[in-house]
């Protein structure tokens, strides 16, 4: 069974953007600002992907290896670094941010089994690289404020206090991909599309009111789900025009809930996230403490430690035409609530009897929490797609129960074994 675990590292490091080859003029025409010596420098937040079967520990990869490689080979050489100068790959291609997200990629290979490598500048900025020679995607985030309501013609009642007119701040993440120019390094100009989205979206919905204001949804139901679909039908053309492709719109409601639409049909991602606080010792019962202490490292303490874990489930699905949704949220949260319940506030090694024989790495809490889904969100209808367990802000893990051929929520409650349900 196939585990993804996502590992956060952080780097400050300078750049700046000139081709020796252009002059000074050409230099700004192309980079703008970022063409000025000696350039700028950015927190850059690197997030590592790496995925695999889970060991007989609960874990892809021992955490603590993981994290010196990437110290090593990576933020250890460019913490505190001039970028053009620091690696030979940035005097070929520019250090943009999708081709240090390859670079990096390069260099981790033949250490880790690794599935992608994000690298972010900012918090509206960020790069995907999954090994596929040129090709990357970038991502960029902003954000609108609208009112509205949900309410079909056919079923006001369905939406509860929703069919009130209210309103979000909305935030909007669009991913775009592409081939990397081989000099610049850049799959797109990115002020160029800034501005797409800024005209195309934002000043479309920012401050109006969705079913009064946009003809489109004074007939269909302005749910999430419906306006990134919407607002991917805005966007795919003008990318396609600045020569790259629309990969990805993601619809941020509220912290606590988002919609992903990759542009297939109606088929929308959605996504709820929660939180439960519990305390856990990484230990497995069979080994000494020095044994555990030697796997686990400190996670290894008799008395526990704890964690808030953010817990975001998604389900996959059809939007249905007359509600505007993928799944009933009310019932959705009522079933991740049943689970999260026992967990919330509770020493999972002793308070649930799965933990007391399978050691609750975020691995194997996120596997418990998929398997104890899938069945219930199948029952509404929907398609459990990701659980995603994040245990702290450098780590997380993604269970994706599709992957999960034979296994049954029976076999997990019945038949505890070591990591290997
Ligand atoms: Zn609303
Ligand atoms: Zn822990």
């Amino acid at each position: 069974m196939q585990c993804v675990v996502n590992r956060r590292a952080q780097f400050l490091a300078s750049h700046h953007y000139s081709l020796p080859e252009l002059g000074e003029t050409e230099n700004l025409e192309k980079f703008g600002r970022s063409s000025k010596f000696p350039g700028q420098g950015h927190n850059y937040t690197l997030f590592i992907s790496i995925a695999g079967e889970l060991d007989k520990y609960g874990m892809v990869l021992n955490l603590s290896d993981v994290k010196q490689v990437i110290k090593r080979e990576i933020t250890g050489q460019l913490d505190f670094s001039y970028l053009n100068n620091v690696w030979p790959e940035f005097q070929q291609t520019l250090s943009s941010n999708e081709n240090i997200a390859r670079v990096i990629w390069q260099r981790l290979a033949p250490h880790l089994p690794l599935i992608r490598v994000q690298l972010v500048e900012h918090p509206g900025l960020w790069a995907d690289y999954m090994g596929e020679g040129m090709q990357a995607s970038l991502t960029i985030s902003t954000h609108f404020s609208a009112a509205h309501r949900l309410a079909s013609n056919l079923s006001s009642e369905r939406y509860s206090k929703c069919s009130r007119t209210h309103g979000h701040n909305y935030h909007l993440e669009v991913t775009v991909e592409g081939e990397m120019d081989s000099r610049t390094g850049m799959i797109i100009d990115l002020d160029a599309l800034n501005r797409v989205v800024e005209n195309d979206v934002v000043k479309i919905f920012d401050h109006f009111c969705v079913n009064k204001d946009i003809p489109h949804f004074s007939e269909i139901v302005p749910t999430t789900e419906n306006l990134v679909l919407y607002i991917s039908n805005l966007l795919k053309s003008p990318i396609q025009k600045l020569g790259a492709k629309l990969s990805q719109v993601k619809l941020f409601e509220s912290p606590q809930l988002w919609v992903d639409y990759q542009g297939n049909g109606t088929e929308t991602f959605l996504t709820v996230k929660s939180e439960f606080s519990s305390a856990h010792r990484l230990a497995h019962p069979g080994l000494s403490l020095e044994k555990n202490t030697e796997i686990y490292g400190k996670c290894a303490r008799v008395n526990g430690h704890g964690h808030n874990y953010q817990l975001e489930v998604t389900v996959k699905g059809e939007i249905d035409s007359c509600t505007g949704m993928v799944v009933d949220l009310g019932a959705l949260n009522q079933v991740i609530a049943n689970l999260t319940e026992p967990l919330d506030h509770s020493f999972l090694n002793r308070d649930v009897p799965y933990f007391g024989e399978v050691v609750p790495t975020a691995e194997n809490i996120a596997l418990y929490i998929s398997n104890m889904l899938r069945l219930p969100i199948q029952e509404l209808g929907a398609e459990l797609y990701k659980v995603k367990l994040v245990e702290s802000p450098n780590n997380s893990c993604e269970i994706y129960p599709s992957d999960i051929e034979s296994t049954s929520v029976t076999t997990v409650q019945n038949q505890p074994v070591l990591a290997t349900v």
